[in-house]
C-alpha cells in the first residue's frame, strides 16, 4: 500500500516549497492540488465564464482537460494540451481559484484525479482539504501555517523575484480574503483535521520546516 502525507494550510504558508523539498528527500511524488484549481480558474477567467450560471459552468467544466507531467521533479500543468504552469501563478488566478474552489462541481471534477494519484505512488499532497476530505486515511497529516504577516512577506518576496509588480499591503489583503473564503465555504472548507500535526513555520527557516516534516514522516514510516 502506498504512503500518503497530507499537507493542508492557509495561503502562503510555504506548503508547496516545504512539501516539494521533503518529497525529494523521501523519494515521494509531490502533488500540488492548488495548481489544479488554478488551471480550472485560468480557463474560466479566459473564457469569461459566469460561475454563478450553473449551465455555463457545467459546459465549461466538460471542456476542461487537465494534464499533469513531472519534469525534473516539478509538477507541470497542462490545460487542454497547453503548458500553463507559469500562467496560473498570477494574483488574479489565485483569487479566481479560490472562487472556483468553493463550487462543488469544480471540487468533484478534481476529487478522483487527486485520489488516484495517491493510490498510484507514495505522495506528499498539499492543499486545503487533503487530510479532511481527499485522503482521510493518510498515514501522516500536517497542518502547516504561519502568521499572516509572515505569509504576506514571503509571498511578496516570491512575486517580486518573479518580476510581478505588487505591494505588501495588497498581498496581505488578498491572502486574508482568500483564507476567509477558503475556510468559510460550505464544501470541504480549509480546516485542521483532528489528527493533523500543527506545524507553525512563522519562526522557522525553510530547512527547519523541511526537516520537521521529514522527521515526522520517518517516524510514521518506521
Ligand atoms: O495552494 P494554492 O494557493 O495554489 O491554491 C489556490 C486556491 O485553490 C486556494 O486558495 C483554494 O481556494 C483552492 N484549493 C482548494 N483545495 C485544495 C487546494 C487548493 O480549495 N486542495
Amino acid at each position: 500500500m502506498s504512503f500518503a502525507i497530507a499537507v493542508d494550510g492557509p495561503a502562503g504558508a510555504g506548503k508547496s516549497t516545504v512539501s516539494k523539498r521533503a518529497a525529494q528527500k523521501l523519494h515521494f511524488v509531490y502533488v500540488d492540488t492548488g495548481a489544479m484549481y488554478r488551471t480550472i480558474a485560468l480557463y474560466l477567467l479566459e473564457h469569461d465564464v459566469d460561475t454563478e450560471d450553473e449551465e455555463a459552468l457545467s459546459e465549461a467544466l466538460s471542456k476542461i482537460r487537465i494534464g499533469i507531467e513531472y519534469r525534473d521533479q516539478t509538477q507541470c500543468m497542462f490545460l487542454n494540451g497547453e503548458d500553463v504552469s507559469d500562467r496560473i501563478r498570477t494574483p488574479e488566478v489565485s483569487q479566481g481559484a479560490s472562487v472556483a474552489a468553493a463550487i462543488p462541481a469544480v471540487r468533484q471534477k478534481l476529487l478522483d484525479l487527486q485520489r488516484s494519484m495517491a493510490a498510484e505512488a507514495d505522495v506528499i499532497m498539499d492543499g486545503r482539504d487533503i487530510g479532511t476530505n481527499i485522503l482521510p486515511d493518510a498515514q501522516l497529516k500536517i497542518f502547516l501555517t504561519a502568521s499572516v504577516e509572515e505569509r504576506a512577506r514571503r509571498r511578496y518576496l516570491e512575486l517580486s523575484q518573479n518580476g510581478t509588480a505588487c505591494s505588501l499591503e495588497e498581498i496581505s489583503r488578498e491572502i486574508e480574503e482568500r483564507d476567509w473564503r477558503d475556510s468559510h465555504r460550505e464544501t470541504a472548507p480549509l480546516c485542521r483535521a483532528e489528527d493533523a500535526v500543527l506545524l507553525d513555520t512563522s519562526d522557522m527557516t525553510l530547512d527547519e520546516a523541511v526537516d520537521a516534516l521529514t522527521q515526522l514522516a520517518k517516524e510514521r514510516m518506521s
